[in-house]
């Protein structure tokens, strides 16, 4: 049997599979990429060739245009194909709208390449599917013990106790624009929040998107350009970055949150000047990490994007084999 480095390993153009001459999440134009999902330190334009879910293609088409890729070809999850005498199988991530878990199998060995993935469960995706395999590659975003997300019910609920006690004032909160937003805007629903929920227009595209899925979010409205368009005590998400910036000057004295993973450290809410802090992720934590990886059986773990030290420490200490994977581009933009 071929250790599975031989035929799967780490390039300058991302992870490549010399076996089936493709590569996965390549942060360059590659001849063909399999792409997990559409997180943009993921999906990038330019390829010849694109093999991935249907929602990550209409993801990758809604951000670069229709034609930002030769060809795209979609595959169902759970449905194998054969790549140059490769299977290749893609198996739900549970991260965001038709994110996939890529699984390889060649030599006889079975490596799971998991891309960003939670365990935590999401009404916007399919949940995540253990697959037992040699080798797993894990992302490491949060891979500190501190990290531990908690149930993101308490967090709605304190987001919605906040505008209960605070009924004339604009809630202002910080959401990533892709999965983190609608997954938040399905929550609320799910909370019994039905008034309008109010996107700054750089959310608009990708929420209506998610619409056009079948995703059912009730009603959002697009923030207008004057000042006085948003009703008193509205609720209003936007990109994290808009948070601080002129844009956010027209609501005048609002409460201002961050749904994200990082929240969890104190110091990094206060940081951004924000009030309400929601732990609300879209990664696994630190407990999750390591009970995915057990679940796997996987011998070998290739540890990326991330914390990658401490997590390949602490499978070192388990017994396991663990390295380090460097790849370039990749990095924690949606927590
Ligand atoms: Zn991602
Ligand atoms: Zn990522």
């Amino acid at each position: 049997m071929a250790a599975a480095e031989s035929w799967l390993y780490p390039t300058p153009r991302g992870l490549y599979c010399a076996a089936g001459k493709f590569h996965v999440d390549p942060p360059a134009g590659a001849e063909r990429a399999l792409i997990t999902h559409g997180h943009s330190d993921h999906a990038r334009s330019g390829h010849a060739n694109v093999l991935a879910t249907a929602e990550t293609i209409a993801i990758m088409q809604e951000r670069y245009g229709a034609r930002s890729a030769g060809t795209f070809q979609a595959v169902r999850y759970d449905e194998p194909l054969v790549i140059g005498g490769v299977r290749v199988a893609f198996v739900p991530a549970g991260h965001i709208l038709g994110s996939a878990q890529i699984v390889l199998e060649w030599g006889g060995k079975r490596v799971v390449v998991s891309g960003d993935y939670k365990r935590a469960p999401d009404p916007t995706c399919a949940p995540f599917e253990p697959v037992k395999c040699d080798v797993f590659v894990t992302e490491a975003t949060f891979a500190l013990p501190v990290f531990h997300h908690g149930p993101v019910e308490r967090e709605i609920q304190k987001l919605l106790q906040s505008m209960a006690r605070q009924p004339a004032r604009i809630h202002l909160i910080g959401a990533y624009g892709l999965g983190k937003c609608q997954r938040l805007i399905k929550l609320l629903r799910i909370a019994g929040y039905d008034r309008p929920i109010w996107l700054h227009d750089a959310l608009a595209g990708l929420t209506h998107l998610y619409q056009r899925l079948g995703q059912d979010l009730g009603e959002v409205r697009i923030v207008p350009d004057e000042a006085d368009g948003v009703p008193a005590g509205a609720l209003v998400l936007c990109p994290p970055s808009s948070i601080g910036d002129r844009w956010a000057r027209r609501f005048g004295d609002t409460v201002t949150g961050f749904a994200s993973g990082w929240m969890r450290v104190r110091g990094r809410a206060r940081q951004q000047g924000v009030e309400l802090p929601l732990v609300i992720s879209d990664h696994a934590d630190w407990t999750e990490l390591l009970e995915t990886i057990v679940e796997t059986e996987a011998e070998d773990v290739w540890v990326t994007h991330g914390r990658e030290d401490a997590l390949v420490y602490q499978l070192g200490k388990m017994g396991r084999r663990a390295r380090a994977l460097s790849l370039v581009g990749l990095d924690e933009d949606d927590g």
